[in-house]
């Protein structure tokens, strides 16, 4: 299964910083030694390394970047805040436009390194470029659309005006499961309102965002608007950045814990930040839904991205009427799909990122099991090298065993069976989280109530994907705050300035 893209990055790791050999992907090697601030591409004094997960071994080494840098590239986004916050809307909204159409010509190897990185199917890699370049098309759009409002004061004296100004240089922090859209997410509106930026990617998925570093490079990002910083010093530049005062928006996606630090340090300085953070999807099948749309619904929200999505459905929540049905169902779906390197033709499942991820679930399907939990397909951890765990179907999960408390983040499905709307209503509300739910019924009634009465910041109705860069996406309760994507997305890049003019 060695790509070319892989051996090509190795030599250049074997090699050493400033010393690259590889031929074929001279774009990708070039860059990868080298942190990107604010226009110049800077050789690091310490690189760290990115694993493969497919097989554990090491396939390149990245830039750190340390404190110092991060400074540095603040300086860049301060200096360069004031004129890119008056370049006119529409240069803006075309250089997104531009970004967009290099993000499907170089589709190829964009989605080669993310599955290097983080191991998901090609295919699906493919698709995420996909949608991660439809961030830039939607924010190009609302680029030029950003307005405010004439109003007369109550008194009739004076006029209220409004309008949205950029906040200032951003911090934009993702995580590695979607490693390319995490990061347009927070570029486009960033670049749409006016907002310089500094990206810190994931510690396994680097590679990725300094190609996107070039890219929005190419398509016209002026010197000083962009940085991109990855590091194996996460919590050193970040307490840089806050710590500096001239930081206005920390824009965050990745896990509960993180983001409850970040925000008690943004804190400190008063820093705006929207928060994207963990999830505890419930699934919900009634038993007047079409079970075959609920199934391939399930399949769905439950194996996109090998399980590894904010969004993937955690707990299954089955009227008991159609659970039986629905778990054999369910189990004869999953066990029949491919688990294999990400980079071959026939892999329909990749490994999980690496090997905590991997031990970390088998922990979780262990417990379920000594708490009385029926396996229906899966659970063994296969023998050999890469951090594979098959797609797993437990039934009869009960409700205090941790996979159904917390976020597995892995090809693991646990079902429980309850006898009413009330009753799968408590159990799916009864969680910290509340990013997403998904609800399968034919009863539009019953769709609205529940709808309505489901505690998550988006609700899937009979679909098993609701993310779309036209959706306002984001949580409620600990799931975070804030909303990506959208007409919203735009807002947590601006702030409202209002003039108040005597006639
Ligand atoms: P993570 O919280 O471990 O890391 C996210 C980012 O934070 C990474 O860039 C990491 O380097 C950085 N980081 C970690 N510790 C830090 C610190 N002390 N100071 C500063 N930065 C720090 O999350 P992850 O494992 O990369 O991603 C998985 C998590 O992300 C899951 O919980 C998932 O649900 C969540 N997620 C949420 C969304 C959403 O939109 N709500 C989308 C994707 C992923």
């Amino acid at each position: 299964t060695d790509d070319p893209l892989r051996t090509d990055l190795r030599e250049a790791a074997r090699a050493g910083a400033g010393n690259v050999r590889g031929e074929r992907h001279r774009e990708a090697i070039n860059m990868e030694n080298r942190l990107y601030i604010g226009g110049a591409w800077e050789t690091a004094k310490a690189t760290f390394d990115v694993t493969d997960p497919s097989t554990g071994e090491v396939f390149a080494s990245v830039a750190d970047a340390d404190a110092d840098a991060a400074v540095r590239a603040l300086d860049a986004a301060a200096a360069a805040q004031a004129s890119w916050a008056a370049t006119a809307p529409r240069e803006r909204s075309d250089i997104l436009r531009r970004a967009y159409e290099l993000m499907h010509e170089r589709a190829d190897e964009l989605a080669r390194i993310t599955t290097l990185e983080m191991g998901r199917p090609l295919a699906e890699s493919k698709g995420e470029v996909v949608y991660a370049a439809e961030f830039l098309r939607w924010f190009s759009e609302e680029a030029v659309r950003v307005g405010g409002e004439y109003r007369v004061a109550p008194g009739g004296d004076y006029r209220i005006l409004t309008t949205r100004q950029p906040i200032g240089p951003a911090y934009l922090v993702t995580p590695w499961n979607f490693p390319l859209s995490m990061v347009t997410r927070k570029v486009g509106p960033a670049i749409a309102a006016g907002c310089t930026m500094i990206i810190k990617p994931a510690e396994a998925t680097p590679l990725s965002a300094l190609a996107l570093g070039r890219l929005l490079t190419d398509a016209g990002v002026p010197e000083g608007v962009l940085s991109v910083l990855p590091t194996n010093h996460a919590p050193e530049v970040t307490d840089a950045l806050i710590a500096d005062g001239r930081l206005r928006v920390l824009s965050f996606t990745g896990s509960t814990p993180v983001g409850r630090k970040l925000m008690e340090q943004a804190a400190s300085k008063v820093i705006k930040t929207t928060m994207e953070l963990g999830g505890n999807a419930p699934f919900l099948v009634f038993d007047d839904a079409d079970l075959d749309a609920a199934l391939d619904g399930a399949v769905l929200a439950k194996m996109r991205n090998t399980g590894e999505s904010c969004v993937a459905a955690n707990r299954f929540i089955v009227h008991e009427a159609v659970a039986e049905e629905f778990a054999a169902g369910l189990a004869e779906r999953l066990s029949a799909l491919r688990l294999g390197p990400g980079l071959d033709p026939g892999t329909q499942v990749g490994p999980l990122v690496d090997e905590r991820a991997r031990d970390r679930v088998a922990g979780l399907v262990s417990d379920a099991l000594e708490r009385g939990a029926t396996l229906r397909t899966g659970g063994k951890t296969p023998e050999g090298p890469g951090w594979f765990y098959p797609p797993t179907v437990l039934s009869d999960v009960p409700a205090d065993a941790r996979v159904m408390r917390e976020e597995i983040f892995a090809p693991v499905a646990p079902i429980a069976a309850f006898p009413d709307e009330e009753s799968m209503i408590a159990a799916a509300n009864d969680t910290e989280a509340g990013l997403v739910a998904y609800a399968y019924t034919r009863d539009l009634n019953r769709a609205l109530r529940v709808g309505e009465a489901l505690e998550s910041g988006m609700v899937g109705i009979n679909r098993g994907l609701v993310s779309n860069p036209a959706a306002p996406f984001g949580g409620v309760k600990e799931s975070g705050i804030g909303r990506e994507g959208g007409y919203e997305g735009i807002d947590e890049y601006t702030e409202v300035k209002y003039l108040a003019v005597d006639l």
